[in-house]
């Protein structure tokens, strides 16, 4: 499944409590990409800059990095993947279906946390306070926010066409949000 919303609608939080629950393989794409650039690794170096400006890294990059993440964690992935920050793209879309058609698999369930703008802001502001994340400040932020609408945001088009977008809620305690996750996957 893909866990899909805007930076700060909750998906981080929400994949920690559905690999406790379904026991699913999160696979979190800036999580891998702030990996690679504590090694400093090629990859690390080249998204580096991208991130930090609050743009999104390109295409063909992200997708060689997620191929490499599928096939070197395939034996952890027999209950399922929750995809946490991928695909953000159209692009990107079409190439998670190419690879995991390659393997055998499909996307089944895209939950949208869908949560405002003004409180999507306040969240970031109030993790950038601890999360020592460089794109966790008020102008990088904003330029998020505009990627987010821009280059994400058509994806909810995409998936709703082939039925499997799935909106929620995103408001509320962390608690509630997940019980209404839930509901949608057992659905
Ligand atoms: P996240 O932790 O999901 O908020 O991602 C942090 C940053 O990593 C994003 O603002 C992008 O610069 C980059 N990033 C993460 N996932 C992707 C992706 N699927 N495509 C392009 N850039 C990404």
């Amino acid at each position: 499944m893909v866990i899909f919303g805007a930076p700060g609608s909750g998906k981080g939080t929400q994949s920690d409590k559905l690999i406790e629950k379904y026991g699913f393989y999160h696979i979190s794409t800036g999580d891998v990409l702030r990996d690679q650039i504590a090694r400093k690794t090629e990859a690390g170096i080249l998204a580096d800059r991208y991130i930090s400006e609050g743009h999104l890294v390109p295409d063909e990059h992200i997708i060689k990095i997620l191929g490499d993440v599928l096939d070197e964690n395939r034996e952890k992935m027999a209950n399922g993947i929750v995809f946490d920050g991928f695909p953000r793209t159209v692009n990107q879309a079409v190439a998670l279906e190419q690879m995991l058609k390659e393997r055998g698999s499909e996307v089944n369930a895209v939950i949208g946390l869908e949560v405002d703008e003004d409180e999507l802001i306040a969240r970031l502001v109030n993790r950038g306070k601890t999360s020592g994340r460089k794109d966790d400040n008020p102008e990088t932020i904003r330029e998020r926010l505009v990627v987010y609408h821009d280059s994400t945001c058509p994806l909810k088009e995409f998936y709703t066409k082939n039925n499997k977008y799935r909106g929620i809620d995103g408001t509320g305690s962390v608690d509630e949000i997940f019980e209404r996750i839930c509901k949608e996957i057992e659905r």
